[in-house]
């Protein structure tokens, strides 16, 4: 993969050497034109020259990005008094030595591309999970409540039948009984085995009746990751294996790089690709408003000098709208004025990188803005208890996709989900034992929906989900799955089992084009679904 991209470096490389002599004859030109009187082709000269000193660094001619940085601000000093000799002179000479380097060639080859390493993705249905259990109904149990959450899973009575099976399909997880009736080994001895034998460590997860010393130590000798009494509690359960399999890569940061120089633009991207990330490019400010609510970056990477406008006024058009007010945008410039620097920043630019800029420099300065912007928008915009959006982030969602639905004129579903009788349920059981009904409705939803829906916490017990490019009628069956399978799930509180069900109402973007009508369209078919009966699905 790095050679690859290491190969597209050398090509765009190659790319920006074809098209130099070009850019330098025309910067001679233009030179040429004001040493005979034409002071207006000034600043045309300024622009070439800008561009010049901003890109030929990245593509291996530092030097030439000297020589041109130094006849900008030569320029720009100078301006009133181009007859001055002693301009003359530095213009000049700096171009005849801009002229050479270009035939020289470049200094060095590409920037060498760091290999990243990465962890591979762990995700629910990727896990095969064993469960050995001599108790035959409890096993099916959890077998049974933890596929309603997507978990692949396979049960085993005793060891050896476990030990067969790992030849063919290696579990990720295991979920073992401490004593197993009927083996010749017991449930830590089985762990300890397996992993002496198998070359990666798998996660043990003990159950067991005793809640003695004894039987915790063999546990922990055998390297369990949790130890859970019978009867078990699901939740805690399903907590355990959330924690074991939420070690997944985040999702790529999403940058997007406004240059209308391409090749550039295009190198900037293939180094941060590499570094991981998700990178799209707009050369065309035209593009950049639909660009953004496409693909909603957390960070904007912005040339400052470009043909239709300069990026400080795009800054100000993107801090016209309110969701995109807090997304970094980090500006790129030759630019080594600090006033210059202060300007942007108030604005509503966040920072200023000089170009030339070193990759890794490029890669460390995206990274940290980027993580950084994530983990405030998370403290803002996700909920506390579920890790969902909150009301004000689920709205704003809609908002956004309402409009892209609108432009690209594909359907989209909204729905509004709410526990059904949830007060008898913190009546009866108690708040906390309430809260785990709440977060399992959100980590059932989390699991089973599609990672292009958008799943908030809407009010106390109450859901609000987003099916992007979803007709009514698939959103309708997806929900009514979801409505089967979670009223067969086991709640706990202490001693007391019971089961809990919800209700939804679903509407359809077309018949309802505004967030409001939207979102009172499914609060309607909620209160349809709850007038008949509960525990069901409606439409409007
Ligand atoms: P319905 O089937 O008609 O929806 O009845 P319901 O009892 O679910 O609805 P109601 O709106 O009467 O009661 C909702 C209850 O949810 C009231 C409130 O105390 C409780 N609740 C709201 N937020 C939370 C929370 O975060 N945790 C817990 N445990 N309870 C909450
Ligand atoms: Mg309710
Ligand atoms: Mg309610």
């Amino acid at each position: 993969m790095a050679t690859n991209k290491q190969e597209k470096l050398h090509r765009l490389q190659e790319k920006y050497i074809d098209q130099l002599p070009d850019k330098v004859e025309k910067i001679n030109k233009s030179w040429q034109s004001i040493l005979q009187g034409n002071l207006a082709e000034l600043e045309q000269l300024q622009l070439l020259v800008h561009t010049l000193a901003g890109s030929a660094g990245t593509f291996g001619f530092p030097a030439i990005s000297d020589d041109a940085r130094s006849i900008e601000e030569t320029l720009r000093t100078y301006d009133s008094n181009m007859q001055v000799s002693e301009v003359k002179a530095l213009v000049t000479n700096a171009l005849q030595r801009i002229g050479n380097h270009v035939e020289l060639g470049p200094d060095k080859p590409p920037s060498k591309l760091k290999k990243i390493i990465t962890t591979p993705e762990i995700n629910t249905t990727q896990q095969l999970i064993y469960v050995i259990e001599d108790d035959e109904l409890l096993a099916k149990e959890i077998s049974s409540q933890l596929s309603y959450y997507d978990y692949n899973v396979k049960t085993f009575t005793d060891s050896n039948s476990a030990i067969e099976s790992t030849r063919k399909n290696a579990p990720t997880i295991m979920i073992i009984d401490v004593h197993l009736e009927g083996s010749i080994i017991s449930g830590p001895e089985f762990a300890s085995l397996y992993n002496e034998v198998s070359d990666k460590h798998i996660p043990s997860i003990f159950i067991s009746s005793r809640d003695d010393w004894q039987a915790r130590l063999s546990a922990v000798k055998a390297n369990g990751c949790a130890y859970l009494t019978k009867p078990l509690d699901f939740n805690e359960l399903l907590e355990r294996l959330d924690r074991l399999t939420y070690r997944h890569e985040p999702e790529p940061l999403k940058v997007l790089i406004v240059d209308d120089m391409v090749v550039l633009a295009q190198h900037y991207a293939i180094v941060l690709t590499n570094a991981g990330m998700n990178v799209k490019i707009v050369s065309d400010v035209n593009e950049l408003l639909d660009v953004l609510s496409d693909f909603q970056p957390e960070l904007i990477l912005m040339d400052v000098y470009m043909p239709q406008c300069t990026g400080f006024e795009a800054a100000k058009v993107i801090r016209q709208k309110d969701e995109l007010l807090s997304v970094p945008i980090v500006f790129l410039s030759t630019e080594s004025d600090p006033v210059k620097h202060l300007s942007a920043m108030k604005i509503g630019g966040d920072d200023f990188l000089q170009k030339p800029i070193n990759d890794e420099h490029l890669v460390t300065a995206v990274r940290t803005r980027t993580e950084r912007f994530r983990h405030l928008r998370s403290l803002m915009h996700n909920d506390g208890l579920t890790g969902l959006l909150n009301h004000v982030s689920i709205k704003s969602q809609l908002e956004m996709e309402i409009f892209r639905t609108r432009r690209q004129r594909k359907p989209l579903s909204f729905a509004m989900l709410d526990i059904d009788h949830f007060k008898q349920v913190n009546d009866t059981y108690g708040h906390p034992a309430g809260d785990r009904v709440i977060k399992s409705v959100a980590r059932m939803l989390s699991k089973r929906m599609r990672k292009s829906d958008h799943i908030g916490r809407y009010g106390g017990e109450e859901f609000a989900i987003i099916l992007p490019e979803t007709g009514i009628e698939n959103a309708r069956s997806v929900l009514d799955d979801l409505r089967q399978n979670f009223s067969q799930i086991v709640q706990q509180s202490n001693e007391n089992q019971f089961n809990c069900t919800f209700s939804v109402g679903v509407a359809e973007i077309s018949q309802h084009d505004t967030v409001d009508s939207l979102i009172e369209a499914a609060d309607t078919a909620l209160y349809d679904a709850k007038r008949s009966g509960r525990d069901c699905v409606r439409t409007k």
